[in-house]
């Protein structure tokens, strides 16, 4: 069955706007985050974005609205959570390296809690908390040694990553806890890696948390919070037939296999989930080049734009929107001067020409955020549904 392509009514209004740029459909992040707020609230769970997924204004406005709070990982991202008007009470703080300065951001701003990942993390902090006079609302984050089968390059919570505090750091963990007098422990956190696409990973990481909990409370060690990070993955594969994610089997699954003590309340960060399906990478056609090998489309848009081919082979649905020729198969391939600046390998596309609009699909997380001016690039703009309804042909 042929799906209606999403992007469909708003092409005439593509080809009026200069390329590369970057698409949202706004009424499809406003259902996202509708579904995943009210499969949420079923249990009393409490959600952070992840900033780093998308940190563009109008995006963070429906997330606001939704009363979702954000999970940070620099300083300049705490900031911009308070600038986009994000309550300090609902922002968290992660991160594997944060300097003095940020710390002290978090600090002066009186942040949910600033999730250390390292003991030596909870050293520093304690010590800024000191010389700011203040008690300090921190979690720790624990690696919890589980494979999430995802990309080796998005996976967080393997012995080896350098995410989290270790089971055999307990020992000194509990007695840094004990002795820190600027700290308070309110949260303990985990979050395993990004795009995690199998169920039964969740439910592994929820039996590990347990066990993790069970055993921080017999060393005396008890909290009011506790957060499962991120990671649920989207399906790049189907952008239009599949465009929000089961949020409802994701949350059925903490609830049902996540010991929960009483009094504490359930966080999550999730970022991908609520923003990939909505963005899209639009791009123009600029050459085919037919080799004896291989068939070339060349597009205006290249890995400073959508990095994440590049950074971790992943995989984006690519579709033509101006033709419907009969197929080809074709490398959609970008302009900069590296052998990785390419979208797909063997993509079918209808015969393609100069001119020809291409949607790089599910661009929403991680897309704009990872831009940079690699061959003096300039960055793409964004354009949003609800504005764009207006631009004629
Ligand atoms: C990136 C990140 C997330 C979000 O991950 P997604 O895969 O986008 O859901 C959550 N928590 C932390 C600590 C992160 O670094």
């Amino acid at each position: 069955m042929q799906t209606l392509n999403l992007l469909q009514k708003y092409i005439p209004a593509f080809r009026t706007l200069k390329t590369p740029f970057y698409f949202y459909d706004m009424e499809l992040l406003q259902r996202t985050v509708n579904a995943c707020k009210q499969a949420m609230s079923k249990y009393g769970y409490h959600e952070h974005y992840a900033l780093k997924a998308n940190n563009n204004a109008p995006v963070l406005k429906v997330i606001r609205e939704a009363g979702f709070g954000i999970d940070c990982v620099s300083g300049n991202e705490v900031l911009w959570a308070i600038r986009q008007g994000f309550p300090v009470e609902k922002i968290v703080y992660s991160g594997v390296g944060k300097t003095d300065e940020e710390i002290n951001t978090a600090i002066g701003h009186n942040i949910f809690c600033i999730n250390c990942e390292s003991t030596q993390e909870i050293d520093i902090v304690n010590r800024l908390a000191a010389e700011a006079g203040k008690t300090v609302a921190i979690s720790v984050r624990l690696n919890p040694a589980i494979d999430p089968h995802t990309h080796e390059y998005i996976t967080t919570g393997l012995e080896e990553n350098k995410f989290g505090i270790s089971e055999w750091e307990f020992g000194v963990m509990v007695e840094k806890l004990k002795t820190a007098t600027h700290l308070q422990l309110i949260a303990v956190h985990v979050h395993l890696g990004s795009q995690i696409t199998e169920a039964p990973i969740f439910q592994q990481l929820c039996t590990r948390f347990n066990q993790l909990q069970e055993k921080l409370r017999q060393e005396g060690i008890t909290v009011a919070h506790v957060n499962m990070g991120g990671g649920l993955g989207v399906d790049y594969d189907n952008p239009d037939s599949c465009p929000i994610v089961d949020f409802e089997s994701y949350f059925a699954t903490f609830h049902e296999h996540l010991k929960v003590y009483e009094g504490q309340t359930v966080h999550f960060e999730l970022g991908r989930a609520l923003v990939a399906p909505c963005g899209s990478l639009i791009t123009k056609t600029l050459y085919v080049k037919n080799g004896q090998k291989k068939n070339f489309v060349v597009v205006d848009a290249g890995m400073t734009d959508l990095l994440r081919p590049a950074l971790y082979q992943a995989h984006h649905a690519i579709q033509q929107l101006s033709s419907q020729k009969t197929a080809e198969i074709y490398d959609v391939v970008g302009p900069i001067c590296e052998s990785s600046d390419f979208f797909g390998k063997n993509i079918s596309l209808p015969q393609t020409q100069r001119g020809d609009l291409i949607a790089i699909r599910t661009a929403g997380a991680y897309g704009q955020t990872m831009n940079m001016r690699y061959n003096l690039r300039n960055l793409p703009d964004a354009y949003y549904s609800d504005e764009i309804k207006n631009v004629q042909k």
